[in-house]
């Protein structure tokens, strides 16, 4: 791996000479005057004194470049499987779009530096609405469609945003989804009200209008035809957007991005990691509410000249080949979605896989969760493409860990995510003594400052927080704390152990989550399975799982029931030994998730342990947790 390995040691050695060069992949309009300016540590300002806008780079620029080759060429093509509707708009009717958006969004006060919050779910015009804010230098804040009135709300109070952009509803598996009643609710808890209130009608549910604040975005839209606005020219470190981190962990943090770091950032990445080319197409099923969606779905395909699908629809209608017919049909290069996705697939019948041609797919990328050995194997073989773990945070806005395709084909373990990316100082170190691991040992993933571009380059209105949160809990050192553990092996290869609030201490012994997850799932009848540590009186903590079957059969009878829950801890006993044997395995069909599809283990671990589950707005379906009690209540 001789390549890869001198590109990530000299991106280190020589920071500045490294993104130098990475920052001729994008427009500037004025030159940075420093590469890095990291005066402030931990705070790093990457390509100060350089000007530079994203909305140019990601929709003006390919509309010249080559010649005007890219420019009646898709940029966005909108698929609905909830509406039943297509649409592919080019470079050029993107660029329209944006600017009738940006110059709606000028004619309700906004401008430079002012927060737009944008509550919206998977249609064009969201996309057009975060260009269209980068396109006059205002801050969006995207809010991810289906929180519920208090989440909202307290981003709305964090945010404090001049205008709120939204819709009448979404739309999930078929049900409409009402956006406006939530919205009302949460400005009315929220302390900070907007000023405009610009709302998108979709016609699927009621959306009435408050008087002197809410506009109807097609009247406003009609006014402003043919507007072309040109774009504000923003200072490298300006901010582009603010971003709640999910929420799984705790108290949200507004994740702020700049602008001249996070272009060149993406635009690396989508060469080096992505493998992405100007005309081809990329096709993340994330959602703008998540940094995937942010990153994956609108700016960097599109910094790269790529048409990105904007996909409103679940894995599995109309049918579970879907995405692949997607695949198919628009010759998708790159595909990006998430483990959870692959297991509900996992779910399904395996045929829909084969249907369909997928020449076009270079690989499938996964993120977001960990990707265990067994459902990488299954979707790899299923889909006879290679498949890449990619591991990254809201907070870094691109991969900290994977396997860098564009620069190297380096061999990929199954359940590993592979090697820390050039720019990244990845360290692995003790949680108490801050020293660096030793090979095969368990450390939490740490980043030597400075970040790379593109990371977060503060919490929102709350410097103090970001040092404090991510740069002062490892002892003796200032670095940033990912709070996820790793192990890296002999060959350099990264495996993530879960995260560092997730682990067990049973009798004295410390187990990783993820651990017992690994080996529980490995079993051929799991589909999914989710572990928490419970109190016991005896012994400190106890395992307990949540399992899915793929077959619901198996456990149709209490007998089979109870003798698959014992093939499960004997599956437990000979992998990891009869310490890490879960207490009790309980069946469900479906597991509490986040809408990002991350499982709520902490609401597992409270209906364990008799307590209130918690804050559950951000909860897929409650249905989940009714049955984690049921089972729970029934043993
Ligand atoms: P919060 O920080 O508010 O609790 P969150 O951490 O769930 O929310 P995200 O930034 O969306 O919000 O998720 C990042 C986390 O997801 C990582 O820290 C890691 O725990 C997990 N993760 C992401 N990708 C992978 C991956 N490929 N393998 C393992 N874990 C991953
Ligand atoms: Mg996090």
């Amino acid at each position: 791996m001789a390549s890869f390995k001198k590109m990530h040691a000299d991106s280190i050695a020589d920071r500045e000479a490294f993104w130098s060069r990475e920052a001729r992949r994008i427009d500037w309009h004025k030159t940075p005057e420093r590469v890095l300016d990291y005066d402030r540590p931990p705070f790093a300002r990457w390509f100060a004194g350089g000007t530079t806008n994203l909305c140019h780079n990601a929709v003006d620029r390919w509309l010249t470049w080559n010649g005007g080759a890219l420019a009646d060429k898709p940029a966005l093509i909108y698929i609905s499987t909830e509406t039943d509707t297509e649409r592919t708009y080019t470079f050029r009717e993107l660029h329209a779009e944006v600017n009738r958006v940006a110059a709606m969004l000028a004619d309700l006060g906004v401008g430079r530096g002012d927060r737009v919050l944008i509550y919206m779910p998977m249609i064009a015009e969201a996309a057009f609405a975060m260009l269209a804010c980068a396109r006059l230098g205002a801050i969006h804040s995207v809010v991810f469609g289906g929180f519920a009135s208090h989440s909202l709300a307290q981003r709305i109070e964090d945010a404090t945003p001049k205008v709120v952009v939204s819709a009448d509803a979404g739309s999930r598996a078929g049900k409409v989804v009402p956006y406006k009643g939530l919205l009302d609710e949460a400005l009315n808890l929220s302390g900070h009200k907007p000023a405009r209130v610009l709302m998108f009608n979709r016609g699927l549910a009621p959306m009435p209008l408050a008087a002197g604040r809410d506009v109807d975005w097609q009247s406003l839209a009609n006014r402003h035809f043919g507007a072309v606005l040109p774009c504000v020219w923003l200072e490298s470190g300006e901010p582009s957007y603010i971003l709640y981190t999910s929420g799984t962990t705790g108290r949200p943090k507004g994740v702020q991005r700049d602008t001249g770091g996070y272009a060149v950032a993406l635009a690396a990445s989508m060469q080096h990691i992505y493998c992405g080319q100007p005309g081809e197409v990329y096709f993340s099923t994330s959602d703008i509410g998540w940094v995937v969606g942010h990153s994956y779905i609108v700016y960097g395909p599109l910094l790269a000249g790529m048409a990105t699908v904007f996909y409103e629809g679940t894995p599995v209608r109309p049918d579970a080949g879907i995405l692949w017919q997607i695949v198919e049909r628009h010759k998708v290069a790159v595909m990006f979605s998430a483990p959870t996705a692959i297991r509900v697939l996992k779910k399904q019948d395996p045929a829909y896989l084969a249907k369909h041609d997928l020449s076009s797919l270079k690989a499938l990328w996964l993120a977001g969760e960990p990707l265990d050995e067994p459902t990488a194997r299954w979707i790899s073989d299923a889909l006879g493409r290679p498949v890449v773990d990619n591991y990254w945070q809201t907070e870094t806005g691109w991969p900290i860990l994977t396997y860098p395709m564009g620069v190297e084909a380096l061999p990929r373990k199954f359940g590993s995510p592979g090697y820390p990316m050039y720019g990244y100082d990845v360290r692995l170190l003790h949680e108490t003594t801050g020293e660096e691991v030793a090979v095969g040992e368990k450390g939490v993933v740490a980043v030597v400052p400075p970040l790379p571009p593109g990371c977060m380059s503060t919490v929102w209105g709350d410097d103090e927080r970001f040092v404090k949160t991510y740069f002062d809990s490892i002892p003796g050192k200032q670095v940033y704390s990912t709070f996820d553990w790793g192990i890296r092996d002999a060959d350099g290869c990264h495996f993530i152990l879960g995260r560092t609030d997730d682990v067990i201490n049973v009798a004295g012994h410390r187990l990783g989550t993820r651990e017992i997850e690994e080996s529980i799932s490995s079993h051929a009848a799991i589909a999914e399975v989710a572990v928490v540590g419970v109190a016991d009186q005896l012994k400190g903590q106890v395992p307990v799982g949540f399992a899915v079957v793929r077959d619901p059969g198996v456990i149709a009878s209490t007998p089979a029931r109870l003798a698959l829950e014992g093939e499960v801890m004997k599956t437990v006993d000979s992998q990891l030994g009869a310490i890490a044997r879960p207490a009790r395995v309980h069946f469900v069909t479906m597991l509490p998730k986040t809408r990002s599809g991350k499982v709520l283990r902490r609401s597992l671990q409270a209906i364990c342990e008799g307590r209130d589950p918690g804050d559950l707005t951000t909860i897929e379906d409650p249905g989940a947790l009714a049955q984690v009690k049921e089972a729970v209540a029934a043993k």
